[in-house]
């Protein structure tokens, strides 16, 4: 059975991906601040956000895999070390999972669970909740089943995975976006570590490259980054120059 607060925050796995799309939709139409730093001055595709909020409503698979867990006794721990370590370990395991993953989703004969992902050129509010039942499930999967086996050997936290996943969905609501709100400097401090708006926007527009999730540690340590993602993060934060093409490069270089 299920505790008030596991429902709770549950409910909030579910709908959060929603709740920000709607959020960043109408901060975009109102021309917010947090909005008018544009990466590309390329419209979306005729159709897109209707196409990317039919897909949305596999989101809350997230809320039913791990509320399944709960369900089936796991994930019972509740004291606060376990929650500090349980939301670390989630983190780390799902920057790894995530990156390896979706590198394999790129091999041709995986790309299928990846392609509807990927038929958002230019990000919109909606992109961060379109997916594919297929890499739905694997990501969650993936992310959820070494905790569950964990579990077994070491009490494992519920709050400290649906934290990650809350975290998730908040942070990745704007990592799909066609504007950019971090501030200009961020390269030359956290931005060294931790990946941006611009950043994934690179991996949809050129469609390889820049593969990691909230860091770009891993493209880094495998040589998968583009190379000029700083310069051009530099282009349209400082000089306010958007890009005017999908595979627009700011210098050349090799490609990844
Ligand atoms: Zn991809
Ligand atoms: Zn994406």
């Amino acid at each position: 059975m299920f505790s008030h607060e596991e429902i709770a925050v549950l409910v909030i796995v579910a709908l959060l991906g929603h709740a920000m799309a709607l959020f960043w939709y109408l901060a975009d139409r109102s021309n917010a601040r947090l909005c008018r730093t544009k990466i590309y001055d390329v419209p979306l595709k005729k159709g897109q956000i209707r196409r990317e909020l039919l897909n949305s409503v596999l989101t809350p698979i997230h809320a039913l895999l791990l509320g399944a867990l709960v369900w089936l006794g796991y994930f019972g721990n509740t004291s606060w070390p376990s929650f500090v370590l349980t939301l670390a370990a989630t983190f780390v395991w799902a920057e790894i999972w995530h990156y390896f993953s979706h590198r394999a989703f790129h091999l041709p004969s995986l790309l299928w669970i990846h392609r509807e992902h990927h038929r958002s050129q230019i990000n919109s509010p909606v992109t961060a909740i379109s997916f594919s039942f297929g890499e739905k499930l694997v990501f969650d999967i993936g992310i959820l089943l070494p905790f569950g086996i964990l579990d077994h050997f070491v009490s494992v936290n519920f709050f400290g995975i649906a934290s990650w996943f809350i975290g998730y969905l908040i942070i990745n609501s704007f990592s799909h976006a066609n504007f950019e709100f971090r501030p200009a400097n961020y390269n030359s401090h956290v931005g060294k570590v931790l990946a941006t708006t611009v950043y994934h926007s690179l991996h949809h527009s050129r469609f390889t490259g820049n593969y990691g999730l909230a860091t770009r540690v891993l493209d880094r340590l495998f040589a998968t980054e583009w190379e000029d993602y700083e310069r051009l993060y530099d282009r349209i934060s400082i000089e306010r120059r958007p890009l005017a093409q999908l595979r627009e490069r700011v210098e050349t270089g090799a490609a990844p």
